[in-house]
């Protein structure tokens, strides 16, 4: 039963950068991952990261106040400004930081990190490594956890936290590799665990990004904080939804329809193809919905061969290899067909600047969180960029918190109560007498988010789709385990991990129904402006375990620094 002050569930860049951060303070933290943190969602991550460090010779008056105001303007005014310039200012100490720890840059001639554009930033300020930024960052950071002998428990799946007398205590967690389940007890646990993509059919997101960490807190009683704000990205390949970066279109590729036209010249005339995401993804999928999709089809095209085969070797060879393999097409000689597809989540669990949650002992960064920077659209960069910054933040509270308590916590009250009632509920799943496939259900929810929450939403759709995941829910009820053995059981860990992501697309679709007006990746066609007055606000969603949809409070936006303003690009 193993005993460390601090626990991190993910092993993504958010939460290496907690670990790394609560040892240096002085903590005994260990990290659990259900892969090899160096195969996380984060080394997917291709175009960049954002920092004003004013490299770029088109930047260099750029600065983190100019970075906030982008942020905030291109969150449709929903992020929490105070927190947005925290990132931001964080952001410059942050890369060098990476770079120190011998993260490969990109660089210009003179050795300084090279930076692109990327799109809403008003200057150049993506810094990046070619094609392959997440990579390098998350092996930079994997290394830097290894030359600390920081603990990680490797495939190790966490399904419960533990929680006594409201504190977080810990939690329990499937050994994949030898079977059973184990109370791991703390004094503080850090939730990292990444986005929920695969709630939604065509996704960008790993297999992994199911919103697990979300779920559990939720269900713990913490809410989750503006869900409806889901990002689609302009750029998934057509057929595997595989991501094209933004880094095609920082570098200066077109997007073109059936006509060879450079359509965004209709949707954001100064901005053209770097756009944020929310306007470029909606532009292209009005191409497509009045037609003008390649032969009529619901794709349109990615065109870089004017960049030439030199620049493309030089900063997206990675980018070149998914479209030949995964597209069969060679972006040096075709364009690329290209089609919107869910890319991140904008909420999460509701923390603060320091990952603090509701609950005492229970901090959260990265992708699952929501501090909120991200508001109703999140830049191109800025993810990389805030789980570096609060994840940081995040280690470094938890260590102080538990380091300044006056009075020690106690010990744990479970004595193995906790595990031993996960096994006997996984005990019942194999028992019962399951009708439904289990499998069906999950894909059925996945199609249903993407038709009914998709770029465009409207009252009857998005009632309808609330209709089908609550259905769902009582389905799921009458599915069984179909493998009982207890070695790298994955049917398992789907089954366990699927009530939680049905739960977190209930979130989702209520937050989304309720809100009655257009605001950043949020677009109704029944309220299609903004409406400040009524909706400057975040949703925090309450699970309830009567199975219903969550119940839903509101809170204000902290203004500040900029007023709103409308968005044009
Ligand atoms: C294809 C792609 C490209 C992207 N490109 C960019 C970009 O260029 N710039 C940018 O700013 N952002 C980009 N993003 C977004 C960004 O990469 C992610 O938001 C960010 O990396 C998430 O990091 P994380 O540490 O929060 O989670 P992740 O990297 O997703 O890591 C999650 C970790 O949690 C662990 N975990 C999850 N559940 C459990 C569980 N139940 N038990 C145990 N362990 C668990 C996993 O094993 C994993 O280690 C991209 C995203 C995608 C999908």
């Amino acid at each position: 039963m193993p005993d460390h002050q601090l626990i991190v569930v993910g092993g993504g860049l958010a939460g290496l950068r907690a670990a790394i951060e609560a040892q240096e303070e002085g903590v005994d933290v260990a990290i659990l991952s259900q892969v090899h943190p160096g195969r996380s969602h984060s080394g997917a991550a291709q175009g960049g990261v954002n920092a004003a460090l004013a490299n770029n010779p088109d930047g260099h008056d750029d600065s983190p106040e100019k970075h906030a105001f982008d942020t905030i303007k291109g969150s449709d005014y929903l992020a929490d400004q105070p927190a947005a310039l925290q990132m931001t200012t964080d952001a410059v100490p942050a890369i060098y930081q990476m770079e120190h720890w011998g993260c490969p840059f990109s660089r210009y001639d003179d050795g300084r990190i090279s930076q692109r554009p990327f799109g809403g930033a008003g200057y150049p300020r993506t810094c990046y490594g070619a094609d392959k930024t997440g990579h390098y960052l998350l092996h930079t950071l994997v290394e830097q956890t290894y030359r600390r002998q920081i603990r990680q428990y490797i495939e190790w799946f966490v399904c419960r936290l533990i929680v006594d007398d409201g504190i977080c205590r810990g939690v329990i967690a499937y050994n994949m590799t030898k079977g059973g389940f184990e109370e791991f007890r703390a004094e503080g646990v850090i939730m990292a665990t990444g986005g929920a993509g695969r709630t939604f059919a065509k996704t960008t997101n790993s297999m992994i990004s199911t919103g697990g960490g979300a779920a559990m807190a939720y269900h713990a009683g913490v809410p989750l904080k503006d869900m409806e704000f889901v990002q689609f990205h302009p750029t998934g390949l057509y057929t595997t939804h595989i991501l094209m970066t933004e880094g095609c279109r920082g570098e200066g590729g077109y997007l073109l329809n059936k006509d060879g036209e450079r359509f965004m010249a209709r949707y954001a005339p100064k901005a053209m193809e770097l756009a944020p995401r929310d306007i470029t993804a909606r532009s292209i999928q009005t191409e497509i919905i009045e037609g003008r999709g390649i032969d009529g089809k619901d794709y349109v095209y990615l065109d870089l061969r004017h960049l030439g085969a030199e620049k493309l070797a030089d900063r997206l060879p990675g980018t070149r290899d998914l479209a030949i393999h995964f597209e069969g097409v060679d972006p040096v000689y075709e364009p690329i067909p290209i089609a919107p597809a869910q890319h991140y989540s904008m909420g999460g669990i509701d923390t603060d600047v320091d990952g603090r949650t509701l609950m005492p002992g229970l901090y959260a960064a990265g992708e699952c969180g929501c501090v909120t920077v991200h508001g109703a659209n999140r830049l191109g960069g800025n993810s990389l960029l805030e789980t570096i910054v609060f994840g940081r933040r995040a280690g470094a509270a938890a260590a102080r918190d538990i380091l300044g308590r006056e009075r020690p916590l106690g010990p744990v009250k479970s004595g193995g109560e906790a595990g031993a009632a996960v096994e006997s509920t996984i005990a019942e799943l194999a028992a019962r007498e399951g009708s439904e496939d289990f499998y069906a259900i999950r894909e059925e929810m996945r199609e249903a988010m993407f038709a009914h929450f998709g770029l465009f939403r409207d009252e009857a759709t998005m009632k309808a789709g609330v209709d089908i995941l609550l259905d769902l829910k009582q389905r799921l009820k009458k599915a069984k385990l179909r493998y009982t053995g207890s070695v790298w059981n994955l049917d398992m860990i789907r089954t366990m991990e699927f009530e939680g992501m049905v739960d977190v697309a209930l979130a989702t679709a209520s937050g989304a129904l309720v809100r009655t007006e257009s605001r950043g990746s949020h677009a109704r066609t029944d309220y299609t402006a903004r409406d400040d007055e009524r909706w400057l606000r975040h949703t925090l969603a309450y699970y309830q375990p009567d199975g219903g949809p969550p119940r839903l409070e509101y809170e204000p936006v902290e203004l500040g620094l900029y007023e709103p303003q409308e968005r044009k690009y």
